[in-house]
């Protein structure tokens, strides 16, 4: 498989300084922020911007936000379906270790060589580029401010060592590049919130938005990294489109082999954002029991669902019909954030259960609709974990084939042959468990 072979880009050596010119190219521009006018189905931005953030410039399908002072400028943003942004940490990287700079470079190809970028799509995909990194705010909304700072310093030792680890005895390791690479993975997740925001304004629609970021976000607890997660990527931008958006309830799905508990942390005692997890039970980090439900006046609004191993696409299927929809209806959510992580594919190497590229493909288009259905469609996925470079891209670009409402092409990957029967008897007791604890 041609996927197997890819190297990462050759700027991987230079990342430090490409970072500094990008970031730099950044601080020469002025502030703006969204204001979004509707001609037909395009959308046009224009400034002056009050807050934030972002101008956008269009060129094709691809969409450069910068900063600028020219008043005259806008955007025109047409059709998409789907917008995306790419944060691949090149200088984030430790040999052999799971959690590799192979990861985005690998989706990225893939959608290329299945046309699924712009170059191929026009403005029905987008790309949106040279976003800003998250501030020192935005992370502090969700991170103790010390740890921020804590890891900043961190930087000067892991330019000595190479890779340093910065989660006392856990795999969370780190390199010269990764407080700044980390900020960028944030940033592009908070760029894709505006962006799907403002399209939102304009018509019932708006394009799916996907951050293909990393390191990933969900095990980073507020005091600080955990299980190869920096900063909390979804926590920050659930609280960034409250804070800037205005969006008070947020409903976040969870569909990670392992259990979200960084973010379960970051929202455990609050009543407007909804955490729903599933993950494989007994897996790491090992939270997320059935009765973690939340606590004080966040109780009910936490729901942890553990699947036995095994548990494959049927299952998902009920707990999504059973589970995330009737729960979703009930909180009213005025956006929808995903923490997707590919790792429940029966290829992947860290965990057992059978999730297929279809069941992702599923999941991708019935969160969609539920998006349509309860929040005006806005609806962003951040890359989470998924270890198998295949089956990785092989379930982001069908999860991209479901924002364009486009048939899935699992068959053409997936391999019954490899799946065994699911403990059918046991995920009918789980799910009639979370229903009851939860009255659903
Ligand atoms: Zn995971």
């Amino acid at each position: 498989m041609e996927l197997q072979r890819l190297r990462p880009p050759s700027f991987a050596g230079n990342v430090l300084s490409l970072m500094k010119h990008h970031v730099s190219k950044w601080e020469n521009h002025n502030q703006f922020d969204l204001r979004p006018k509707l001609l037909g189905r395009r959308l046009f931005w224009k400034q002056p911007m009050l807050e934030r953030r972002t101008f956008f410039r269009s060129n094709g399908g691809l969409i450069y936000c910068s900063y600028s002072s020219e008043k005259d400028q806008n955007l025109q943003l047409s059709d998409a379906r789907v917008i995306y942004s790419v944060a691949p940490a090149m200088g984030h990287n430790k040999e052999s270790h799971p959690e590799s700079h192979l990861r985005v470079p690998a989706i990225v190809s893939a959608l290329e060589k299945m046309e699924l970028t712009s170059k191929f799509r026009g403005s029905e995909i987008i790309e949106l580029q040279n976003f800003k990194p998250a501030s020192v705010d935005d992370i502090a909304s969700v991170h103790a401010r010390a740890y921020v700072s804590g890891l900043e310093k961190a930087m000067d030792r892991a330019s000595q060592q190479g890779i340093i680890f910065i989660e006392g005895s856990g795999p969370t390791y780190a390199t010269a590049t990764t407080f700044q690479e980390s900020l960028f993975a944030a940033g592009a997740g908070i760029a894709l919130i505006d962006s799907v925001v403002a399209a939102s304004k304009i018509h019932p629609d708006p394009p799916m938005g996907f951050a293909l970021i990393r390191p990933p976000g969900h095990h980073a607890i507020p005091k600080g990294p955990m299980g190869f997660c920096v900063f909390g990527n979804v926590a920050i931008a659930a609280r960034y489109a409250q804070r800037v958006h205005g969006l008070k309830r947020v409903f976040i799905i969870d569909f990670d082999v392992h259990h979200g508990n960084g973010t379960n942390d970051a929202f455990y005692d609050d009543p407007d954002i909804f955490f729903l997890s599933t993950h494989q039970d007994g897996s790491y980090p090992g939270t997320g029991k059935f009765d973690e439900v939340g606590h004080g006046d966040g109780e009910g609004t936490t729901l942890n669902l553990p699947l036995p191993g095994g548990s494959g696409d049927i299952t998902m299927r009920t707990v999504f019909d059973e589970v995330i929809v009737p729960c979703a209806q009930r909180f009213k959510p005025d956006i929808i954030l995903v923490s997707a992580g590919y790792d429940a594919h029966v290829l992947d190497p860290l965990a057992s259960l059978q999730f297929t590229t279809g069941t992702y493909y599923m999941l991708a288009a019935n969160i969609k609709q539920l998006a349509e259905d309860l929040c005006g469609g806005r609806c962003v996925f951040f890359l989470e974990g998924g270890y198998n470079l295949n089956s990785l891209s092989y379930s982001v670009a069908d999860s991209f084939r479901a924002f364009l409402g486009e048939p899935s092409k699992a068959l053409e990957f997936d391999n019954p042959d490899i799946l065994y029967e699911e403990p059918s008897a046991k995920v009918k007791q789980a799910i009639q468990r979370i229903k009851h604890i939860h009255s659903l």
